[in-house]
């Protein structure tokens, strides 16, 4: 006997109660993960819609207490039937339960609050301003770029692009222009970006052409706004969704293109299970519902810029700026001869030189620090001792001056010790810079200029990031400071110098994605100056100015950066030239994931030829109490990782051994476990 799991009402909450019904014989072949049936519901056996989620040859509940299906239906959702499908495939694809992937997908319910019209929080002046902007002509190289892709889309050619274009080459205008192509053909757009903070300037420059037709997706909207985007998206209302990758979940019945813009952003892989890259979601869906996906990036990350080589992605480079003007003038300062001047203060003397010059002559300064909170971690000068978290083994952070620490994982806080608890010397302290740290200063050395500052603390409630980037852009604030944040993609005309405040940073991470983040957040930081009709400079404060990722970044030379960093991939078979399956175990009680993590290893090896790597404690062997344990598979085909992971999922479910334990899988992991 085959068993179906249903779900009647296709929402999120109604994903955690589905219903076991019977395939009755002659349905076997027609009813899989996706399909639309009719089944018999309730005390009166009332035929109601539903959707099978999973079928099994086991059900828990005896045959005679249960129903069977009706019929199948040829589904009218083209959108819900797609995105179950997509759920599928996340769940095969990732590890994870249907039901998890599902409430990925699928919309929220509908709440009671009423509706807000989407466009009452531009103020009236960027309206104006959206409005009177005259169409922009691409010059020759953005042309070519989209009547080739035209061309292509028109001749039914449906592929992946790489857009590798400078910093303000207009990659933003020749996407608008290949949307406008397949939207007037009747199709819907996605478009990805990797940061809420540039929802704003993005659909202001998109309403241009699309108006009210354009929609946002994020999660800084509430439940009821969030609902309505769907809503009106299932109506087709909309032609064009921006968001971050969740927007790929809109209800789209027939998307004709996918945009992932700054395609190299490390948010566009979930941290949370499932694990799911944008960029794969995006080609999967795309080749659904038969679109073009279009990357673009001035630092394409080292994954798709390597494909692209090798021709799975076509490759189109925009290799001037659009405004015209040069790429800024860098200099990397050594911090070591800073400190040896005897200069102790965050800003290099170049640095605090050009500072004064350009606020002096009225233009406009960003300093960008790659770090979270006030200050660093706290630690005792005298002994080295270091404050770490007793719960999840990680440096502990001072936050927002008021002397007391925390912990970003797990939230546990203290008072910051007043003297060192293994030497008791008093000389215990933060010593690294945060971004408040750089604001205080600037404001003591320029008493009278407006500051902005812009990372998670700051951004915390709807509407901030509009509030800052609205004083910078103004001109009211005359400098801008913050974390990644402030790196992508904004377009100020009237900044003409960055400060890279600390560029090792990015470097420190146990990572082998390290050189790439480094290279990419100094080129596209250093990408911001001198967009407007002033030249721009950038100063790249660093204890290591040797360094490649640095050297390189400095020349903006990507084409370098990436044959010296993929010669590096190859010696370690690291991604895109192999592929790395990072599995997690986790537990409460130490001695059982440790057993785990040793048998699951054990038996993977046996089963597959991929490499093992490990087991062993985690990075971070503890978070809130659970320890933490994990092994890496290497291959150089990713079907026999997925593979691979599906027997350890066999492995987990027959022998039940995972009693206490949890096991995550994370294909090519960004941050590691
Ligand atoms: P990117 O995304 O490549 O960094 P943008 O699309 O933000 O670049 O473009 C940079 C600036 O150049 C923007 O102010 C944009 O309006 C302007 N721009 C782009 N293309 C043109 C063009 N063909 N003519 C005039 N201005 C342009
Ligand atoms: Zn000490
Ligand atoms: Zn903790």
């Amino acid at each position: 006997m085959r068993y179906a799991n249903i779900i009647i009402n296709i929402s999120h909450e109604a994903v955690d109660r589905p219903f076991t019904y019977i395939i009755p014989e002659e349905l076997e072949s027609d009813i899989h993960p996706g399909t639309r049936v009719m089944v018999p519901f309730g005390r009166g056996s009332k035929l109601k819609a539903g959707y099978c989620i999973a079928v099994s040859d086991k059900s828990d509940i005896p045959d005679d207490k249960l129903k069977s299906i009706d019929h199948v239906v040829l589904s009218q959702d083209a959108a819900a039937g797609k995105l179950l499908e997509l759920a599928a495939f996340i769940k095969e694809q990732y590890g994870s339960t249907m039901i998890t992937a599902l409430k990925l997908v699928l919309p929220v319910k509908k709440p009671v609050k009423s509706r807000k019209s989407a466009l009452t929080d531009f103020s009236k002046e960027d309206l104006d301003n959206a409005k009177a902007a005259s169409d922009i002509v691409l010059n020759a190289e953005q042309e070519s770029v989209v009547s080739d892709f035209t061309r292509e889309y028109d001749e039914g050619i449906r592929r992946t692009y790489l857009i590798h274009g400078i910093t303000g080459s207009g990659k933003t205008e020749v996407y608008i222009d290949m949307i406008r192509h397949v939207v007037s053909q009747g199709k819907q757009a996605i478009v990805l970006i990797p940061e809420i903070a540039l929802t704003y300037q993005t659909r202001l420059r998109f309403m241009k052409y699309f108006g009210d037709r354009v929609s946002i997706m994020n999660s800084t909207l509430a439940q009821g706004e969030r609902y309505d985007h769907c809503m009106r998206a299932k109506e087709g209302l909309v032609d064009v969704v921006i968001g971050p990758r969740s927007a790929l979940f809109t209800p789209f019945e027939n998307v004709g293109i996918i945009v992932i813009d700054e395609e190299h952003e490390p948010t566009y892989k979930s941290e949370n299970m499932p694990r799911y890259h944008a960029r794969d979601i995006a080609i999967k869906l795309a080749s659904m519902h038969n679109a073009s996906v279009v990357l673009g990036s001035a630092t394409p990350s080292v994954d798709s810029y390597y494909r692209a080589m090798r021709g799975d992605y076509k490759l189109y480079k925009l290799s001037n700026r659009a405004l015209g003007g040069s790429l800024p003038k860098c200099e990397i300062v050594d911090l070591r001869e800073e400190l040896k001047a005897g200069n102790r203060s965050i800003f290099s003397r170049r640095l605090t030189h050009l500072l004064d010059e350009k606020i002096r002559g009225g233009q406009q300064a960003m300093l960008f620090l790659n770090r979270r909170g006030y200050a660093g971690f706290v630690s005792c000068r005298a002994c080295g001792t270091v404050i770490k978290c007793p719960h999840c083994d990680v440096s502990m952070s001072e936050h927002r001056g008021a002397g007391r620490m925390v912990c970003h994982y797990c939230g546990y806080e203290i008072p910051i010790p007043k003297k060192c608890p293994k030497c008791e010397s008093k000389l215990i302290g933060s010593f690294k810079a945060g971004t408040e740290q750089i604001e205080n200063e600037i404001k003591r050395m320029f008493p009278n200029v407006g500051v902005v500052r812009m990372d998670a603390d700051t951004t915390s409630r709807k509407g901030d990031y509009e509030r800052i980037l609205r004083e910078f852009k103004s001109g009211k604030a005359q400098v801008l400071i913050g974390t990644q944040m402030i790196v992508k993609g904004h377009d100020f005309p009237r900044v003409t110098l960055v400060g890279i405040i600390a560029a090792d940073i990015s470097l420190g991470s146990s990572d082998y994605r390290a050189s790439e983040r480094t290279f990419s957040l100094i080129t596209q930081a250093a990408g911001r100056a001198g967009r407007g009709d002033f030249p721009g400079e950038v100063v790249i404060q660093t204890y290591q100015p040797d360094n490649f990722a640095i050297r390189l970044a400095a020349t903006q030379d990507y084409e370098a950066f990436f044959n010296e960093e993929i010669a590096y991939r190859e010696i370690g078979s690291y991604p895109p030239v192999s592929d790395i399956l990072a599995v997690m175990i986790t537990s409460k009680d130490a001695d059982a994931g440790f057993m785990l993590s040793d048998r699951l290893s054990n038996f993977v090896k046996i089963k597959s030829d991929a490499t093992l790597i490990g087991p062993s404690r985690a990075g971070i062997g503890k978070i809130n109490d659970y320890h933490r344990f994990v092994f890496y598979l290497k291959h150089s085909d990713m079907n026999a990782l997925v593979k691979a992971k599906d027997i350890m999922e066999e492995y987990i479910e027959k022998r039940d051994l995972i009693g206490k334990c949890h096991v995550y899988f994370d294909f090519n992991p960004m941050n590691p476990f």
